[in-house]
């Protein structure tokens, strides 16, 4: 009589080499309080199924294990990959909403008012944020299996380039650009959002709408100006002048301004 097929046969455990990544999980980082079978135990109940797989246990948390489900993975990287995406869409919401505040704000606030309950909860918050912030961006660690050295780390996906800036998170970009263009983290932020996380694009956007913004002070100033010299209605200064900025967008406003008066009051 055959022996009975036992699946657990074909897997082969691995193990952090280096000890400070004993007992955490493969995927996270986190406190490793269960083993992850790649691919799933459940999938491999047939003798020669997945023949082309790998075969490992891998140290995990819970829940990246159960973000992996039964996912017929069969290698470590696939897996990781797949459950580091799984991870980052479970917390985005959460993740985004601790975009908002730097440590170095809440600390400045508790500095001032000392702990409250507001600052109380900021802290938690940005405490949350990096422990979270580790957790997305985690890229393995070296693991051996059987005396061999195994190990691929992920690219880390926090690094971020915004024409030829580098940084190490989304969050440092967010805030130091914020500063640089002089606009608040919000206001950013949203626009970050609008073009589907293209830094480049939304600081685009946000110079040509702070371009905007003086170029209808100017609009605004000149026109109160010609009012007060040619008793024009300011309305229609304002209009006349945008409409003709518009068609030679290359002047200046004086220029502009002036060939409103040549053209349209001194006749
Ligand atoms: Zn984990």
């Amino acid at each position: 009589m055959a022996d009975e097929y036992n699946p657990l046969s074909r897997y082969q455990r691995l193990r952090a080499i280096d000890a400070e990544f004993y007992h955490r999980c493969y995927y996270c980082g986190d406190i490793a309080n269960t083993e992850d079978y790649i691919p799933p135990l459940a999938r491999a109940r047939t003798p020669g199924s997945y023949p082309n797989a790998q075969f490992f246990i891998s140290p995990s948390c819970s829940e990246c294990k159960t973000l992996g489900g039964i996912n017929p993975h069969v290698s470590i990287e696939q897996r990781a990959k797949y459950i580091r995406q799984a991870l980052k869409k479970k917390y985005a919401a959460t993740y985004k909403k601790t975009m908002l505040w730097s440590r170095e704000e809440v600390e400045t606030m508790i500095a001032d008012d000392g702990m409250t309950n507001i600052t109380r909860s900021l802290k938690a918050v940005i405490d949350m944020e990096e422990d979270l912030h580790g957790r997305l961006h985690f890229t393995g660690f070296p693991l051996e299996v059987n005396g061999s050295r195994y190990y691929n780390p992920a690219e880390s996906p926090g690094d971020i380039t915004v024409f030829g800036q580098r940084f190490s998170s989304r969050k440092l970009a967010l805030h130091s650009l914020a500063q640089q263009y002089s606009c608040k983290v919000e206001k950013l932020l949203s626009l970050v959002e609008d073009y589907k996380g293209d830094f480049e694009a939304a600081v685009q956007d946000l110079l040509k709408q702070q371009q905007q913004s003086i170029q209808q002070r100017q609009i605004r100033q000149q026109a109160e100006h010609l009012h007060q010299r040619y008793n024009q209605p300011t309305q229609w200064l304002q209009r006349s002048l945008s409409s003709l900025w518009q068609q030679h967008p290359e002047h200046s406003i004086e220029q502009i301004s002036q060939q409103l008066v040549e053209r349209y009051i001194n006749r």
